[in-house]
C-alpha cells in the first residue's frame, strides 16, 4: 500500500536522533501507521523503541529513563514512566506522545493486565489487538522505509477488515471487544468473520464481566469521544456487551435520548452521565464526585419531576432543585417532554440558582438577632420569601394549553427591591419577637 511522504515533526525527528545515537531503533506503530495507510488525519504519534536489551530489566529500564531524561531536557518536556508496562508518556507545552518499549505480554489469567517482557519488533507486533494496528514503520537509519507488517495489516486494510491475531485474544483481554466495535463503525469495516465468531463467544460466556468496571468505563469514555459514538453504543447494546458486563439491560428509548441530547448541543461529559444514570453503578465504579452526584440526581429525578409539576412558587422551586448539580439538570431540561417541568428547570437555572439574597446575615446580626441556628432558618424563610415577592408574579395558568408557565417578571420588578428588603426587615424582626415569646 501505498502512503503519502512522512513529514514528521520535529520533536520527533529529535527523539529519533537521540534514540539513534544510543544505538536503538525506533518505530512509528499502531494508530499513526494505520491512519497514514488510510490517509486520515492521526490524532497522536505511538512510538516504539527498541534498545536491543532483553535481558536485564533493570538496565534496560535505566537505559530508557536515561533516554526520556534527555527528550525533557531538549525539548522542555515532561515524562511519566510506567516500568512496569514500559510505557511512557511524554508531556510536550502542545502535545502528548505515547513511548513504549517493543515488548510481549502474557496474561496470567483472562482480563488481567499483562506481565510485560521487553521483545523485539516484531514479536511486539503480535501482541497488538487488530492486524491494522500491527504495522510498523522504521524511522531509524536502519529502516528501509519500507512497512514491517507480518500479519498482513495492509491487505485487512484494502479489504476493510477488523481481524484480530491470534485466536486467544479476547479472551486474554475482552477491552478487545469494546475496539473491535469502535474501529469498525469508525471506519465502516466489517469485523471477519472468524473475529466476530470468537467475539461472540467471548460475550456469551461472559468474559466482559471479568473486567474491572473502570476499564469498561474507560472503553465507554473512548467512544463517547468518536463521531459516531451512538453507532457505536448501538452495536454494543445489539451485541450484548454490557449485558454480559453487567446483566444491564437498556430500556428501548436510551439511544434515541441520548440522540436528542446530542442534537440539542449536549457535551461529552453529559452524554457520559446519562449513560452512567442508567448503569447498574456500585462502589467499585472509578467516578468523579461530580459523576456520581449527577448519576444519582438523575436517577432519582422522577420523584422531583413529581413535586416539580405541582410547584407553584419559584421558592418551591428553588426548594426543589437547589440541591442538584447543574449537569443533572441541563441534561433533565434537554430530555424533559413536559414543557412545564422543562420550563421550570431553565427558569430556576436562569433566574434563581444565582440570585443575591436581598438580607443578609449581617443585616440580621445587625437587627439585633443572635447568630446560631434560629438566625439560620430566618434566613432561609425570608429568601423564600423574597423569591416569591421580588420581580416575578408568581406561577399562572396559561387557559390555552393548560399547563403551568414559568413565572414572568412583573414590571414592578426589581425596581422596588429596596422596598422588599424593608418588608422582609420587617418580618424578620416579627419573627424574632414571636420566637422570644414563644
Ligand atoms: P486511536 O486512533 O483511537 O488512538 P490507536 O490504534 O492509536 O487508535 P490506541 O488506544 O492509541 O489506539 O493504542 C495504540 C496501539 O496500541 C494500537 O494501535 C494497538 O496496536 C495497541 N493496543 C492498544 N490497546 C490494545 C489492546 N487492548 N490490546 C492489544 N493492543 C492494543
Ligand atoms: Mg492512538
Amino acid at each position: 500500500m501505498d502512503f503519502k511522504p512522512l513529514s514528521l515533526p520535529p520533536v520527533i525527528t529529535g527523539i529519533v536522533r537521540i534514540v539513534q545515537h544510543h544505538g536503538g531503533r525506533i518505530f512509528l506503530v499502531g494508530g499513526p501507521v494505520r491512519d497514514l495507510l488510510l490517509n486520515r488525519v492521526c490524532p497522536d504519534w505511538d512510538i516504539a523503541i527498541d534498545l536491543g536489551e532483553y535481558q536485564t530489566r533493570a538496565r534496560l529500564e535505566d537505559k530508557l529513563r536515561h533516554l526520556l531524561r534527555q527528550f525533557c531536557q531538549k525539548f522542555n518536556a515532561r515524562f511519566v514512566f510506567h516500568p512496569h508496562f514500559l510505557t511512557a508518556t511524554l508531556t510536550l507545552p502542545e502535545q502528548q506522545i505515547d513511548i513504549c518499549h517493543t515488548r510481549e505480554e502474557t496474561y496470567p489469567r483472562p482480563a488481567l493486565l499483562p506481565l510485560v517482557k521487553p521483545a523485539p519488533l516484531e514479536r511486539d507486533l503480535f501482541r497488538r489487538d487488530f492486524t491494522m494496528n500491527a504495522i510498523a514503520l522504521e524511522l531509524t537509519a536502519r529502516g528501509t522505509g519500507a512497512l514491517i507488517d507480518p500479519c498482513n495489516g495492509q491487505q485487512d486494510i484494502k479489504l476493510r477488515l477488523v481481524r484480530i491475531i491470534h485466536p486467544q485474544s479476547f479472551i486474554d483481554d475482552p477491552t478487545r471487544i469494546f475496539r473491535a466495535i469502535r474501529f469498525a463503525v469508525r471506519l465502516d469495516y466489517e469485523i471477519e468473520s472468524g473475529t466476530l465468531y470468537l467475539m461472540r463467544a467471548a460475550i456469551k460466556n461472559g468474559y466482559p464481566a471479568l473486567l474491572t468496571p473502570e476499564r469498561i468505563l474507560y472503553e465507554i469514555r473512548c467512544i463517547l469521544k468518536e463521531r459516531t459514538a451512538l453507532k457505536m453504543l448501538e452495536a454494543l447494546i445489539k451485541e450484548k456487551v454490557l449485558q454480559s458486563a453487567w446483566q444491564w439491560q437498556p430500556s428501548p428509548e436510551i439511544l434515541s435520548r441520548l440522540q436528542l441530547l446530542q442534537n440539542q448541543g449536549a457535551d461529552l461529559p453529559d452524554l457520559f452521565a446519562y449513560l452512567l444514570a442508567s448503569f447498574p453503578v456500585t462502589e467499585k465504579f472509578s467516578l468523579t464526585r461530580e459523576e456520581r452526584e449527577t448519576r444519582q440526581a438523575l436517577a432519582n429525578f422522577n420523584a422531583v419531576k413529581r413535586k416539580l409539576r405541582l410547584a407553584k412558587r419559584p421558592s418551591t422551586i428553588y426548594h426543589l432543585l437547589k440541591n442538584l448539580p447543574d449537569r443533572a439538570l441541563r441534561i433533565a431540561a434537554l430530555i424533559e417532554p413536559d414543557t412545564a417541568i422543562r420550563e421550570k428547570i431553565t427558569y430556576y437555572l436562569a433566574n434563581l440558582k444565582n440570585r443575591p439574597a436581598l438580607v443578609t446575615a449581617s443585616d440580621l446580626l445587625r437587627i439585633g438577632i443572635k447568630p446560631g441556628r434560629k438566625l439560620g432558618t430566618i434566613l432561609q424563610k425570608l429568601f423564600a420569601l423574597q423569591l416569591d415577592r421580588t420581580s416575578y408574579a408568581g406561577i399562572r395558568t396559561t387557559r390555552k394549553t393548560k399547563t403551568r408557565s414559568v413565572p414572568e417578571r412583573t414590571a414592578a420588578g426589581s425596581s422596588n427591591e429596596d422596598e422588599i428588603r424593608k418588608e422582609l426587615l420587617g418580618i424578620a424582626r416579627r419573627l424574632t419577637r414571636q420566637k422570644e415569646k414563644n
